[in-house]
């Protein structure tokens, strides 16, 4: 029995390999509804798996990264950008030094609050729900933790720790998670996921618009970033051709990205000289960050990419027939209450219609909105 690890073992780990400013399981805040401690996992694997396990999870492999869910077999889905994030947020906060289990929590919830049909469903339920509180996806994903997923019978919510829900809150630009907020900053694990978030999409829907043909090579030789890491490894964009450009701007890209983030914060987490993981929250200004260089550069390919990627015909125009369905969801539900669902009716007292019809959209694959739409206005 000995040969067993147990949560005692595993937060001793911590201690002992973790940096000083890590946040350990052991220093947790805790969760909103006590609840016994495990006996082999910390309270961050803990976390980890019932993110997993839940139902909004699983919906991830339905819903749309960029390219409309099912209309190409090796495009990203949410599900496989979430699992890049988390992979990208593991390597970054071991080199620190930092809780990977918990860097990889908030990475897996970070978009459990997606809607269907990517950027442009976010904007439709924006626009429809604009009256009543709007919508964010990152404030969304705090909701379908606390609220909306509900595995156990005493209460609503996954129930994570208090850090998660800060790393995925400070993702979130409106603050509504009851009693958080209130550190200048998240814990460093929490900034980690967020640029993992940027990092893993910066380079994956590049690669993806590369494989579509909707971005040339050729196009890329004016993208700093990408000339950059492209001549270091002996890659001429003007001249490489669309299958060698996909397969290793992709992996170069990120590389440099992750390589600048760990250089540069090192050198500021030395610098602000903080010794708790309290200190990282107080200090004003993020300490995990990319180098001011690159940071410029990262915008610059940021436009690149909404310029020529996420509102190309061939992108767009598709998302927003969607988009036109999904609004037709959403007045058939506000015409006849009767229509959503039996989890989302149960809302409706506390929430209102329009917020309980905005959460069970929210919450639909793609596949399952069209099923729907088909089922409201076709009977079938
Ligand atoms: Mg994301």
């Amino acid at each position: 029995m000995d040969l067993l690890r147990t949560r005692e073992d595993v937060e001793r780990q911590e201690e002992y390999f973790l940096a000083p400013f890590a946040q350990k399981s052991s220093a947790t805040r805790g969760r909103r509804h006590a609840q016994p401690a495990h006996c082999w996992r910390s309270e961050y694997q803990r976390d980890v798996a019932r993110i997993i396990h839940s139902a909004a999870f699983r919906r991830l492999e339905y819903k749309t990264q960029v390219f409309l869910n099912g209309t190409g077999d090796h495009y990203r889905t949410r599900l496989t950008h979430t699992m890049e994030v988390a992979s990208i947020s593991r390597t970054l906060a071991r080199a620190l030094g930092l809780n990977e289990d918990l860097a990889e929590a908030i990475a897996l919830a970070h978009d459990l609050g997606h809607s269907p049909f990517g950027h442009s469903g976010e904007e439709t339920l924006k626009r429809l729900l604009k009256d009543y509180g709007g919508f964010d996806h990152n404030g969304q994903s705090l909701r379908v933790v606390t609220l909306l997923e509900s595995p156990y019978e005493d209460f609503d919510g996954l129930n994570l720790t208090y850090e998660v829900l800060e790393g995925v809150q400070k993702h979130a630009t409106a603050r509504i998670g009851p009693g958080l907020g209130t550190y200048p900053s998240a814990c460093l694990e929490g900034q980690i996921a967020d640029l993992a978030d940027e990092i893993a999409y910066y380079t994956h829907d590049l690669q993806d618009g590369l494989e579509a043909g909707l971005i040339k090579a050729a196009q890329l030789a004016d993208v700093a970033l990408c000339t950059e890491v492209s001549h270091d490894h002996g890659l001429d964009l003007a001249e490489a051709d669309a299958k060698t450009a996909r397969l290793s701007l992709a992996r170069l890209l990120s590389n440099h990205l992750i390589q600048d983030v760990l250089e540069t914060s090192a050198v500021r987490i030395a610098t602000a000289a903080v010794q708790t993981a309290d200190d990282t929250r107080c200090h004003p200004g993020l300490l995990i960050a990319y180098s001011e260089g690159t940071a410029a550069k990262t915008k610059a390919l940021r436009s690149f990419l909404y310029a020529h990627l996420y509102f190309h015909p061939e992108v767009n125009d598709a998302n927003q027939r969607a988009c036109d369905l999904m609004a037709d969801v959403f007045g058939a539900y506000l015409q006849d209450p009767s229509q959503i669902g039996r989890e989302a009716t149960r809302r409706v007292p506390n929430s209102g219609l329009h917020r309980a019809a905005g959460d069970y959209i929210a919450g639909m694959t793609d596949r399952y909105l069209l099923r729907e739409h088909a089922r409201l206005f076709h009977g079938g």
